[in-house]
């Protein structure tokens, strides 16, 4: 146990941030054991569009998302959403959160990634932030995994996303479209990455970062996030 470690144990039981009792232990992090209870999760045998993990049948509105498949642990809801708002804030992912995605990540066809890389964070949002939630997330998953970390290739080249508030669905595929490049090719040719991000709302953010990663002569991208919007 290392002094992180150790701090963060020291300040259990902490208040559940949802129901306000008591979470007893660390691997649950910001909500009890309940309230992850009636999170939704979703099974191995979930009905969701094969493509984008909607919930339900193919949804048909995901046909031109440049991404192989994506999908998440659960809706954006509960004990899922207040683990990715405390994630903004601290750079910890809980171990029942990790467990989560491990399982989500060994399900086909991500069970075929040979590399993972974060959704980048523009250079000036990562100097007041401190540090990419998206890259602690892809960290848990590349270690539980075993897979090379990388976040290196792929590089956010405009500061679009600010402007976005307020656009409708194509707007915002359009502002994000060409914010993102791979400036090492050679480490993703012929891979099949795991792109991971913290909660997958529109699909255009990860779309676009697996247009640049195909572009850059990556096999397949397939999208992982902590929460579905
Ligand atoms: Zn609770
Ligand atoms: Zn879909």
């Amino acid at each position: 146990m290392n002094l992180y470690d150790a701090v963060l144990t020291l300040a259990y039981p902490q208040i559940c941030v949802i129901c306000g009792s008591s979470v007893e232990q660390r691997r649950f992090g910001v909500a009890c054991e309940a309230c992850w209870k009636g999170t939704r999760i979703f099974a191995d045998d979930e009905e969701i569009c094969l493509k984008c993990g909607a919930p339900g049948p193919r949804c048909g509105r995901c046909e031109e998302m440049a991404f192989t498949v994506a999908r998440a642990v659960g809706m954006y809801k509960g004990a899922l959403r207040e683990s990715v708002l405390m994630l903004k804030r601290q750079p910890f992912v809980p171990q029942h959160v990790q467990s989560l995605l491990l399982e989500a990540s060994r399900r086909e066809p991500l069970s075929s990634s040979t590399r993972v890389i974060p959704v980048p964070l523009h250079p000036k949002r990562l100097k007041t932030r401190g540090f990419n939630q998206a890259s602690i997330v892809a960290e848990a998953v590349s270690k539980a995994l075993k897979l090379p970390l990388d976040e290196v290739s792929l590089v956010r080249v405009s500061a679009t996303e600010k402007y976005r508030a307020g656009l409708d669905r194509k707007g915002r595929r359009e502002t994000v479209a060409g914010a993102f490049t791979v400036s090492h090719p050679r480490l993703v040719a012929d891979e099949n990455i795991l792109l991971v991000d913290d909660v997958f709302t529109t699909g255009a953010t990860v779309s676009s970062c697996a247009e640049a990663l195909i572009d850059g002569g990556a096999s397949d991208v397939f999208v992982l996030t902590i929460g579905r919007a």
